[in-house]
C-alpha cells in the first residue's frame, strides 16, 4: 500500500517535471526570438486552410508560377523526373474508339489523341482542377477547354460543340465541361484530347487506357531521356482500333468490355498483332489460339515458357 502511494507521487513529479522543462525551455526561446512567439499564435489549421486556399488559386504553383489565360501552351521549366499522380481521374469519354494517335500525322505532330464521339456526348473532366482557359480557334482546337490539374498535368479538350464551364471555375474530376462536336479544323465529330505537362505535349496514351476505360498504372513517371519510347510503346499498344471500323455502342461505351478476342491492328499488319490476355488464359492456350509456337510468343515478349500471364495483360503474337 504505502509502495503503491510511492509510486504515485513519484509519477505525478515526474510527469510535473516532463511538461514542465519544454515550456521553459520554449519561453527563453520565445524570449530571444520574438518571431517565434509570433508564429506560435497561428493555429496550424488555419495555416493549413492557408495553404488549400492557395492551392486552388494557383494549382501547380510549383511547375507553373502564376495561373493566367495568356498561352494555351504555357512552357515553363520542366523537371528531367518528376511522378504525377494520375488517381482519382475520369476518363473523358466512355467511347473506346481512337481514331487518331499522338505523333507525327500528315506532315505535322498531332500533340493528342482522336477520340470518337459525337456531337451533344458528354465530356467530362480527368481529374480535380482549374479550368485556365476556354477559347474558340476555327482554323485548329475550335471551341476548346483547357484544365490545369493539381497533379500538375494540363489537359486540353477540343472541337467541343459546347462549352459549359468559364475559366476560373474549379471542376472535379468527372464533371461535365462540354459536348462533343465537330467545331474547328476537323472532319467529323470526336473528341481531340491533350495531356500536356509544363506546355510539353505528352502522349494520352501513355496515361489513359480508352479501349479499355482506365488508366494505365496509377502514377506516371516523367523521364525526358524516356518519354519518347514511352509514347512509341504506348500507341503500339493502345492505338487505332482498326480502320475506323467501330460501332456506334463502342462509342457510346455501351458495350461492356472491349472486344478480348480480337487482336488489334495498329498501323500496318507487318506490325504484328496484339492479344489482351484473359482471365485462366495461358502462354499454350494462346499460342494456340493464335496459331503460333508458345517459343515464337516467348521470343516476341521476351518471356520465358515459365511466365505468368496476368489477366489485361497485352502481350504480342505476331
Ligand atoms: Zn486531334
Amino acid at each position: 500500500m504505502r509502495l503503491e502511494k510511492n509510486i504515485k507521487k513519484i509519477s505525478v513529479v515526474l510527469l510535473f517535471a516532463l511538461s514542465a522543462a519544454p515550456s521553459f525551455a520554449q519561453d527563453l526561446l520565445a524570449r530571444q526570438a520574438p518571431v517565434d512567439r509570433r508564429a506560435k499564435v497561428v493555429d496550424p489549421i488555419e495555416l493549413q486552410d492557408l495553404k488549400v486556399k492557395e492551392e486552388h488559386e494557383n494549382p501547380a504553383a510549383d511547375l507553373y508560377g502564376d495561373f493566367d489565360n495568356k498561352y494555351v501552351h504555357k512552357a515553363t521549366p520542366i523537371p528531367n523526373h518528376i511522378k504525377i499522380d494520375c488517381r482519382h481521374f475520369c476518363m473523358p469519354t466512355p467511347s473506346r474508339v481512337v481514331t487518331s494517335n499522338f505523333g507525327y500525322r500528315w506532315g505535322r505532330q498531332h500533340k493528342g489523341l482522336d477520340i470518337k464521339v459525337y456531337i451533344g456526348d458528354s465530356i467530362r473532366c480527368a481529374w480535380d482542377g482549374k479550368v485556365r482557359i476556354v477559347r474558340y480557334e476555327g482554323a485548329g482546337y475550335g471551341k476548346y477547354i483547357v484544365v490545369r490539374h493539381y497533379n500538375g498535368l494540363e489537359t486540353i479538350y477540343g472541337h467541343l460543340s459546347a462549352q459549359l464551364v468559364h475559366e476560373g471555375q474549379e471542376v472535379k474530376a468527372g464533371e461535365v465541361i462540354g459536348l462533343g462536336g465537330n467545331t474547328g479544323r476537323s472532319t467529323g465529330s470526336h473528341l481531340h484530347f491533350e495531356t500536356r505537362l509544363c506546355g510539353v505535349a505528352i502522349n494520352p496514351a501513355i496515361i489513359f487506357d480508352f479501349r479499355h476505360q482506365d488508366i494505365v498504372s496509377n502514377f506516371f513517371t516523367y523521364d525526358e531521356d524516356k518519354i519518347d519510347d514511352m509514347s512509341a510503346e504506348a500507341t503500339r499498344l493502345r492505338g487505332k482500333v482498326g480502320n475506323g471500323g467501330y460501332s456506334r455502342a463502342e462509342v457510346r461505351g455501351e458495350v461492356a468490355e472491349a472486344k478480348e478476342d480480337e487482336p488489334i491492328m495498329i498501323g500496318t499488319p507487318s506490325e504484328g498483332g496484339i492479344h489482351f490476355v484473359k482471365r485462366g488464359e495461358t502462354l499454350e492456350s494462346i499460342a494456340r489460339k493464335r496459331g503460333v509456337s508458345v517459343a515464337r510468343l516467348c521470343q516476341l515478349n521476351g518471356f520465358s515458357k515459365d511466365t505468368k500471364l496476368k489477366p489485361g495483360q497485352v502481350i504480342k503474337f505476331s
